[in-house]
C-alpha cells in the first residue's frame, strides 16, 4: 500500500471511530480531534498492525468503562463525573504511542514498535485496574504508606486492579506477537518472551503511575464536599482548591509518563533477551 494511501486509510478509520465514540459518549467533541490526530499518525506513520493494538486499546477501554457502570458511580467519585474523555485525555493516552510511530516512519527500527507495544500496555493497563480495581470489595491501599484508603483515590491498589492491570498489558502484548506474525506471513516464529516483557512492562507503566499519584501528583480538595480529587473543578460543581503536589503534574501528565516509563522497560526488557 502506498504511504499517502495509509495515511488517507488511518484518517477515515479514525474518524468512523471517532465518531463512534462520541455518539457512544466516551469522548467529547475535544476528545475526537485528539483521537483522530493520534489515529491517523499512528496508522500512518506506523502501519496497520500499530493501528489495530490502538483500537484495541481503545475499544477494551471503553467497553470496561460503561461495565457495572451504575455501580461504579455509586462507589467513587472518580466516576461520577461525565465518562466521555476530553483532548487532554486522548493526548496523554496516545501522545507517547504518536510520537513513537513519527519516529519509527523515519527509521523503521523494530525497538520502536516494542517500545509502542510498551506505550499501549501501559495506558490499557492503568485503564483497566481503574474501571475494574474500584469494584474490589476490600478497601484498597495506598500504594507509598499501605494504609486502607477510599476507592477511587490517587495512589491507591488493590490485588484485584493488580490483576486488572496485568490482564490488560497481557492483551495488548499478545495481541502484538500475533499481529506480527500475521503481518510477516510465516516468516516469524511466536516468542512468548514479548507478551511477558509486555505485560511486565505495562504493570510497572501502572505502578509508577500509582507513585506518582501517592506522592507529586497534583491532589485538590472540595470544599463542599470535604473529598479529595483529581480535578481542579469537582464533580459537584465547585471549584476545588490545591490539597497537595506539584501543580504541573496533573492526572493527564502522570498518564503520559507513565506511558513512557512502561515502554521504556518493555523495550529494555525485549532488548536485553535478543
Ligand atoms: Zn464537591
Amino acid at each position: 500500500m502506498l504511504e499517502l494511501q495509509r495515511w488517507f486509510l488511518g484518517l477515515a478509520l479514525s474518524a468512523v471511530i471517532g465518531g463512534l465514540g462520541y455518539r457512544s459518549e466516551s469522548l467529547s467533541s475535544g476528545g475526537v480531534l485528539g483521537a483522530v490526530a493520534i489515529g491517523t499518525i499512528i496508522f500512518g506513520a506506523g502501519g496497520w498492525v500499530w493501528g489495530i493494538l490502538l483500537i484495541v486499546f481503545f475499544a477494551s477501554s471503553s467497553l470496561l468503562s460503561r461495565y457495572r457502570e451504575d455501580e461504579k458511580a455509586g462507589l467513587s467519585d472518580k466516576f461520577a463525573k461525565v465518562g466521555r474523555r476530553d483532548l487532554s485525555q486522548a493526548l496523554a493516552n496516545g501522545g507517547w504511542g504518536a510520537i513513537l510511530a513519527l519516529a519509527f516512519g523515519l527509521w523503521q527500527s523494530p525497538i520502536l514498535f516494542v517500545a509502542f507495544t510498551g506505550a499501549m500496555a501501559t495506558v490499557n493497563a492503568d485503564t483497566w485496574a481503574t474501571e475494574l480495581g474500584v469494584l474490589s470489595r476490600r478497601p484498597p491501599r495506598c500504594i507509598t504508606t499501605g494504609d486502607r484508603v477510599p476507592p477511587g483515590t490517587s495512589g491507591a491498589i488493590s490485588l484485584l486492579g493488580t490483576a486488572a492491570a496485568l490482564a490488560g498489558a497481557l492483551l495488548i502484548g499478545l495481541s502484538a506477537e500475533a499481529l506480527q506474525l500475521l503481518a510477516s506471513d510465516g516468516v516469524a516464529q511466536w516468542t512468548a518472551w514479548v507478551p511477558l516483557a509486555t505485560g511486565l512492562g505495562g504493570l510497572t507503566g501502572t505502578f509508577f503511575d500509582s507513585l506518582l499519584g501517592a506522592s507529586f501528583q497534583q491532589v485538590y480538595w472540595c470544599d463542599e464536599c470535604h473529598k479529595e480529587t483529581e480535578r481542579s473543578t469537582h464533580s459537584c460543581g465547585t471549584r476545588s482548591r490545591p490539597l497537595r503536589g506539584w501543580s504541573w503534574l496533573d492526572n493527564d501528565a502522570v498518564n503520559f509518563l507513565s506511558s513512557m516509563v512502561g515502554s521504556g522497560i518493555t523495550a529494555s526488557l525485549v532488548w536485553a533477551v535478543f
